[in-house]
């Protein structure tokens, strides 16, 4: 049976030195301070965005939720990021996705300042990935490479398989895996053989939106499996990428959904938010 690595747990540690560190620095008159765009009333979106300011009150930082009509234009959007870009007390702007369809997302990715883009979503910000000299890093597969940290899973020298090529996690997870001198490779619904690739996994990344999709027989005995998915199932509980029940009686260790990689996208997010105000601090 594999250990069970507890997300929850990991990021309760990373969240306390955080706000030791943020209370050290607000000693010096720098409070972190996040600000949170919010369009429209997507309903999962609302939930995120409290629970982000939520983690935020519990760290000690700044925290403002700007809550726009879904009517907003695309240009009442601008300006407001460009308010936010001249906010003194604000270290880190994010825009909660998805916007509603008719505003460009790549423009107002574009208008965030790199060196307040806390979500590391900017072209600027994606490009210093691929050389390994970022100032941010995404904040679910950076919150990945924490747990595996803690859990002191070395990534050097080993099979990494990451299943899905999104911006936000399959690529970044990819390079980051790369950067810490893994053997990776990255698939998605056109590769073929699936099931054979991933058996050659030591250290397994879903990030499918596929409720169960990785099943036993896709497994190594041994590997790491790490669930990025949640998917709300008909019970109206949350549900991984990963056959759960099937595949911790295979893998060597497994996150589990809750309770997995979630919170540690929140708290990587908090980490980012910290660093922009330690470089204001040293302005
Ligand atoms: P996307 O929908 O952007 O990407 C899904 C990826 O899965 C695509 O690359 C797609 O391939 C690939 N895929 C789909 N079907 C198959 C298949 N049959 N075989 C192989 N690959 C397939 O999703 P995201 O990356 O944004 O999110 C993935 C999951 O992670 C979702 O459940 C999401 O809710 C969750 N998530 C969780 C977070 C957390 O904090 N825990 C944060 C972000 C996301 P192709 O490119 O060819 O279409």
């Amino acid at each position: 049976m594999a250990k069970i690595i507890d997300g929850k747990l990991i990021a309760g540690e990373v969240r306390a030195r955080i706000a030791d560190e943020a209370a050290a620095l607000a000693k010096c008159g720098v409070v972190p301070g996040l600000a949170v765009i919010i369009v429209g009333d997507d309903a999962a979106s609302q939930v995120y965005v409290r629970n982000k300011h939520k983690a935020c009150a519990e760290a000690g930082f700044y925290s403002e939720v700007i809550q726009m009509p879904r009517e907003t234009t695309e240009n009442e959007l601008l300006c407001k990021i460009e308010s936010l870009a001249e906010d003194g007390k604000i270290d880190g702007i994010l825009v909660q996705l998805p916007l509603p369809e008719h505003i460009d997302e790549k423009k107002v990715t574009a208008a965030i300042p790199p060196e307040k883009d806390v979500d590391a979503f900017h072209l600027e910000n994606t490009g210093r990935i691929m050389t390994g000299d970022y100032r941010y890093l995404p904040c679910t597969p950076a919150g990945i490479m924490t747990m595996l940290r803690h859990e002191k899973i070395d990534v050097a020298g080993k099979e990494c398989v990451v299943i899905g090529r999104s911006n936000i996690v399959g690529k970044p997870m990819a390079m980051m895996l790369l950067n810490e001198n893994g053997t990776v490779t990255v698939c998605h619904s056109k590769t073929k053989n699936l099931a054979e690739v991933t058996r050659r996994a030591d250290i397994l990344v879903v990030a499918v939106g596929k409720a169960g999709f990785v099943t036993a027989d896709m497994v190594k005995e041994g590997a790491v499996v790490i669930d990025v998915g949640i998917n709300r199932g008909e019970d109206g509980k949350l549900h991984g990428d990963v056959d759960f029940e099937g595949v911790k009686d295979v893998a060597s260790a497994i996150t589990p959904v809750p309770g997995g990689v979630g919170p540690m996208t929140i708290t990587t997010l908090l980490e980012n938010t910290l660093a922009a105000a330690k470089r204001r601090a040293e302005r």
